[in-house]
């Protein structure tokens, strides 16, 4: 079965392929775990099987005009929703109520040319109280012939309701060997040289995380983290010119924000570690054990603690549309305090 293409994941696989063997398949399946562990691939291969036309629907041939379609995502039985933000200005996408309805209104006919619709809900967390409110209406009264698959990071913003009409199915981060596997392939199906080193420095970082470990903008991050470490080093009250002078430069790049918290995150993590146990192998960032190691000695712990706590809340208070120049003052003088 294509199942084989889905790499990790052992578990969530077994649970689906028994279910599909024994035909008692539930109306409704909730793939929960972290963002970018192959809950969406996953989805789309359970919609294969259940419409394969040579090995349906316990496995599927990936070369039959049904796993083709949908392998392109233009099967006629084959609904995948996913939220939009409203304009191209905004940071959060929401998944609207209009397109819950006519999803509804599309899984109230019999399937076009499958044998079972499936209808795939990506970041369902995001549909708003009345979209959530609707769908919950499709759970209660199952449409016939048709699987829903809600994929959801974070259970916590569903509705409780919601959770309750589905089956959950746990997905966890992906293991460090196929991370690896998917970066070679992605790098050859780019046509680039693979580095073992690159391989390796990017299944580090990834923690599990497809999109991370594939992110394009990796050379130009990596380059932030020895600024980042020369920031921690410096910053203080007697050096508010380099508070000021962050803040403005970083405040500007919108779409890197939380992309630098992030790495400023893990740098932090490391330096802890590594005072905890300077000859750690847990680090990420291992190509700068030197300068980690010369910070750890600069910094408290409960310093270093107390600056990871600050970011994590400036990334949420940036999340939810706070000034980014002014959060990521905020930030930097609470670590002035921590320093
Ligand atoms: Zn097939």
């Amino acid at each position: 079965m294509s199942f084989e293409n889905i790499l990790g994941q052992d578990r969530p696989k077994q649970t689906l392929n028994k279910a599909l063997r024994s035909g008692r398949i539930p109306n409704a399946y909730l793939f929960h775990g972290q963002k970018s562990v192959g809950k969406k691939f996953t989805a789309i291969e359970v919609g294969k099987a259940l419409n394969c036309k040579t090995l349906g629907p316990v496995n599927s041939c990936d070369k039959c005009a049904s796993c083709i379609k949908i392998e392109k995502r233009i099967h006629p039985d084959l609904f995948i929703i996913e939220p939009k933000k409203s304009s191209p200005t905004s940071r959060e996408a929401i998944l609207k109520i209009d397109e819950v309805r006519e999803l509804q209104k599309k899984l109230l006919y019999l399937p076009y040319e499958g044998k079972t619709k499936v209808a795939i809900i990506n970041n369902a967390e995001c549909m708003n109280p009345q979209a959530a409110n609707s769908f919950l209406k499709t759970l209660e009264e199952p449409p016939s012939k048709t699987l829903i698959i809600l994929i959801a990071s974070n259970l916590y913003q569903l509705l409780p309701t919601v959770v309750s009409r589905c089956q959950g199915i746990r997905f966890h981060p992906l293991p460090t060997q196929a991370i690896k596997t998917i970066i070679r392939n992605h790098l050859e199906s780019e046509g680039s040289e693979t580095q073992p080193e690159e391989i390796e420095l990017r299944s580090r970082r990834s923690m599990g995380q497809v999109v991370c470990a594939l992110g394009t903008d990796l050379l130009e991050i990596l380059n932030e983290r020895e600024e980042l470490i020369q920031l921690v080093s410096l910053v203080s009250f007697k050096r508010m010119d380099q508070v000021f002078l962050w803040t403005k430069a970083k405040s500007k790049q919108t779409e890197h924000i939380q992309l630098i918290l992030d790495e400023l995150t893990r740098i932090l993590r490391d330096t802890v570690l590594i005072k905890i146990d300077p000859e750690t192998s847990a680090v990420f960032n291992t190509d700068l054990t030197k300068q980690l190691k010369k910070l750890s000695l600069q910094k408290s712990t409960p310093a270093l603690l107390k600056m990871f706590e600050t970011v994590q809340v400036t990334k949420v208070a940036i999340k939810l549309n706070a000034n980014s120049q002014l959060a990521l003052e905020n930030m930097l003088i609470s670590f002035c305090e921590a320093a």
